[in-house]
C-alpha cells in the first residue's frame, strides 16, 4: 500500500457537485446527512489527507522530496456506511510504520545522543581529583539527552504521513481540497460531493461561506495590491541601497 499525496484541488474525486467554501472544514456547518447514501448520519468520521506543498530538493537517488501538509475533516456518515468504511479502511501495518521510523536518518542522532549522554554521565561520576564543574557533569549529559529526545520527536513527525490510512470510496463521497487561499485572503477549500441531497443541505447550511465570483474578484484585487506594495517597497529599498542612503 502506498500513501496518496494530492495537490491543491487537482486530484479531487471526479463527478458530483463542486462547492467552494471560505473557512476551514472545522468551521463549517455539516448537515446530518450521509454524503455516500443520503440517509441520516449517525456519526462523524475523521478523514485525513496529505497534500503536497512546495517543490522540494532533488535528493540523490530518491527522486523529488516534497514539502507536505496533512489536513483533516470530520465527515458525517450513517451507521452502515461508517461501519463499512472501518471494515474497508487499510491501516499501515505496525511493521511498516516501525520500519520507516527506525530506518529514518534521524535515528543516528537519537542513538548517538543517548550513547554519548551515558558516556558523559559515567565519565563525570568516575572522575577523581579535579572534579569538573556541575554545568559540565550535569549540563553535558542533559544537553545530549535533550538532543536525542528532540531527534526522536522529529523522526516521529517526519514519518507521520506513513501512518495515515488510505481513504475508502465511502469517505471520498465528500472529498476536500487543500487550502486554496492564504494568510492574506483567508482559508478556503473546494468540496466534491457525490450525493445531491447532502450537497444541497451542505450548500444551504453554509450559504454565507460560498466563494462567489465577487469574493474571487476581491481576493484577486487584494493579492494584486499586496504584490504591488511588496514590489514597490523592494524597488524603493533597492534604490536607497544603490544611492548609498542605506
Ligand atoms: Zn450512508
Amino acid at each position: 500500500m502506498r500513501y496518496e499525496i494530492e495537490y491543491r484541488d487537482h486530484d479531487l474525486a471526479q463527478g458530483g457537485r463542486r462547492i467552494e467554501l471560505v473557512g476551514s472544514p472545522r468551521s463549517l456547518v455539516w448537515p446530518n446527512i450521509c454524503p455516500n447514501c443520503g440517509q441520516p448520519a449517525s456519526e462523524r468520521v475523521r478523514v485525513r489527507k496529505i497534500f503536497r506543498r512546495s517543490q522540494g530538493t532533488r535528493a540523490a537517488g530518491r527522486g523529488w522530496v516534497w514539502g507536505y501538509v496533512i489536513r483533516s475533516a470530520e465527515i458525517p456518515l450513517c451507521r452502515e456506511c461508517a461501519e463499512r468504511h472501518r471494515r474497508e479502511e487499510t491501516r499501515p501495518s505496525t511493521v511498516r510504520v516501525l520500519g520507516h521510523f527506525l530506518l529514518n536518518p534521524l535515528m543516528i542522532p537519537v542513538v548517538g545522543g543517548a550513547v554519548f549522554a551515558r558516556v558523559a554521565l559515567e565519565a563525570g561520576a568516575r572522575s577523581v581529583g579535579v572534579r569538573p564543574p556541575w554545568w559540565i557533569s550535569v549540563g553535558l549529559p542533559g544537553l545530549l539527552t535533550f538532543a536525542s529526545a528532540w531527534s526522536l520527536l522529529l523522526a516521529w513527525r517526519s514519518t507521520r504521513f506513513i501512518r495515515i490510512p488510505t481513504r475508502t470510496q465511502i469517505v471520498r463521497a465528500c472529498d476536500f481540497s487543500d487550502n486554496l487561499g492564504n494568510l492574506l485572503v483567508g482559508e478556503r477549500h473546494v468540496y466534491a460531493i457525490r450525493n445531491a441531497t447532502f450537497a444541497d443541505a451542505f450548500l444551504a447550511a453554509n450559504a454565507a461561506r460560498v466563494f462567489t465570483a465577487e469574493r474571487r474578484a476581491r481576493a484577486e484585487r487584494t493579492q494584486l495590491i499586496a504584490g504591488t506594495l511588496l514590489l514597490g517597497t523592494l524597488l524603493v529599498v533597492g534604490l536607497l541601497v544603490y544611492l548609498g542612503v542605506l
